[in-house]
């Protein structure tokens, strides 16, 4: 870097010969002194100086001068470099000129001509100074400004890779890194070694030419900086300048604090990266969840399906007579006991008639039991066919029938038991080639208003079917 600029504007060659010399011999170890014999001259210097670029802290110039005097330069020149400041040397000036200066062009010191040595000195020791300070203040709020703008980054949407190149090229649009080129180097996967990395800055002129491969070397280089969280380097930072110098202290601590805030950035973004991962995990694990629930809850509907059928069987099975799927004796019961408590409340009539085969013994006998199982059902046919939708049917036992019939007198039942028997008598069946006849003997009580079960209506019903059987079976018998 070259040393900044004083730069001296008077029309008068001798003093500016005079400022040169006095400022030289003060200031000449850490600044270069520029001449210039007007306003305009000046300005031009100025323009060359802002190229190279050079620092132009402070201006001294003259007040009355041919083309421009010094007060309408100051103005130009605050236009064209705002941090330079101005001291005015000069005889002529008024208090007004000098006021206007101050103004319009924020005049730091005004020296009277001819000017005292020490007072020259102190004056511009003292606006180089505030000139430091104030470039000072504007770097470290520019570096303040650019960590701000790389903390904020943890909270962008962005890849890591897009964050972290962001901060780089936040970092290095710091005048104080202009021309420099920086890196980030992450670990792989496996973690051992620093490898992947992110880079910004000036061309190939700086390469970045190796990967750290431990965070104990940053101590030994000045360029380079650890990106550690809670005591363990996650990363390096690499930063390469011509003419980087760790003695820039505030570069330094800039960099360092840049490092844990990147740091931070892989730590939140690792996390966020492990929390969706759990997330997307825990969200699979749900579905599959949900999915065998469902299933289950399939499963256990198809199983009640099944349940209910075979209830519904069990219950058929229950209530019916294998062989010949009339009521059983229990079931027959059963319901028998309910039509006549329905009987008794609406005062109707109701008859019961008991059934028994003719010597049925003798076609099993004579024919085989399958024979006699044929007959069986074949009987239980005819019943149906000769009874009433309301009446109640069953298999007692053995080859022997109960119908109960509701709201049917003695009359009705008495013709309904002619016709079955009649029925039978005319019926020939057939089973393997044979043709069997059989006759049946019946027994016809009525239930009595006053009895409370069928037990009694079913021993009067007996009673009648033994006496047709004692009077030569295949008939009916009633009995009140
Ligand atoms: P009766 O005229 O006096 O009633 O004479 P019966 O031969 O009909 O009466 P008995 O009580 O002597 O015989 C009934 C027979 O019915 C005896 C038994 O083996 C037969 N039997 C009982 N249940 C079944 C059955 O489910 N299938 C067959 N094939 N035979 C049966
Ligand atoms: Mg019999
Ligand atoms: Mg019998």
């Amino acid at each position: 870097m070259t040393k900044p600029v004083i730069l001296c504007v008077d029309d008068e060659k001798l003093v500016l010969t005079a400022l040169k010399s006095q400022l030289l011999h003060h200031f000449g170890h850490s600044h270069r002194v520029e001449l210039a014999q007007s306003a305009e001259e000046a300005l031009e210097l100025l323009d060359e100086l802002a190229a190279e670029p050079c620092e132009v802290p402070l201006i001294i110039t003259d007040y009355v001068m041919p083309g421009m005097y010094g007060d309408e330069l100051l103005v130009r020149v605050q236009t064209k470099s705002p941090q330079t400041l101005s001291v005015m040397v000069t005889g002529q000036a008024t208090a007004d000129a000098v006021g206007e200066a101050v103004n319009r062009a924020g005049l730091f010191r005004y020296i009277a001509k001819p000017w005292q040595e020490n007072d020259l000195r102190l004056t511009v020791s003292t606006a180089l100074d505030s000139y430091q300070q104030a470039r000072l203040i504007q770097r470290r709020d520019q570096q303040r400004q650019a960590l701000a703008t790389i903390i904020a980054l943890a909270l962008e949407p962005d890849s890591l890779e897009q964050q972290l190149t962001k901060a780089l090229t936040t970092l290095l649009a710091l005048p104080d890194l202009a021309g420099a080129r920086a890196a980030i180097y992450l670990p792989d996967s496996d973690g051992t070694q620093l490898l992947r990395q992110v880079q910004a800055g000036a061309e190939a002129r700086f390469p970045l030419h190796r990967a750290p491969l431990s965070a104990a070397g940053c101590e030994q280089d000045p360029c380079c900086f650890a990106l550690s969280y809670q005591g363990q380097a996650i990363g390096l930072l690499e930063l390469q300048q011509p003419g980087f110098s760790p003695c820039q202290w505030e570069l330094q601590e800039l960099l360092t604090a840049c490092a844990d805030s990147l740091a931070g950035i892989i730590q939140l973004k690792q996390y966020h990266q492990a929390l969706e991962r759990q997330n997307r995990e825990l969200e699979q694990t749900v579905q599959r969840r949900t999915q065998a629930l469902q299933e289950a809850l399939e499963q256990q509907a198809r199983l009640n399906d099944i349940l209910l059928e075979a209830n519904q069987k069990l219950d058929f099975y229950a209530s019916k007579d294998d062989l010949t799927a009339l009521h059983n004796r229990r079931f027959f019961m059963q319901l028998a006991r309910s039509e006549l408590e329905r009987a008794r409340r609406y005062h109707h009539p109701t008859t019961f008639m008991m059934l028994d085969l003719d010597f049925f013994k003798e076609i099993n006998d004579e024919f085989g039991h399958m024979a006699g199982d044929h007959v069986l059902q074949q009987v239980a046919r005819i019943l149906e066919s000769e009874s009433r939708e309301p009446d109640i049917l069953g298999r007692l036992g053995g080859e022997e029938f109960a119908i109960l019939s509701p709201e049917s007198t003695l009359e009705q039942a008495t013709q309904m038991a002619e016709r079955i028997c009649e029925r039978i008598r005319q019926t020939t069946l057939e089973f393997d080639g044979h043709e069997i006849r059989l006759t049946v003997s019946i027994g016809i009580s009525e239930v009595q208003a006053d009895e409370e079960t069928i037990d009694a209506a079913m021993s009067r019903a007996d009673q009648a079917l033994y006496r047709s059987k004692g009077t030569g079976r295949n008939q009916v018998t009633i009995t009140a």
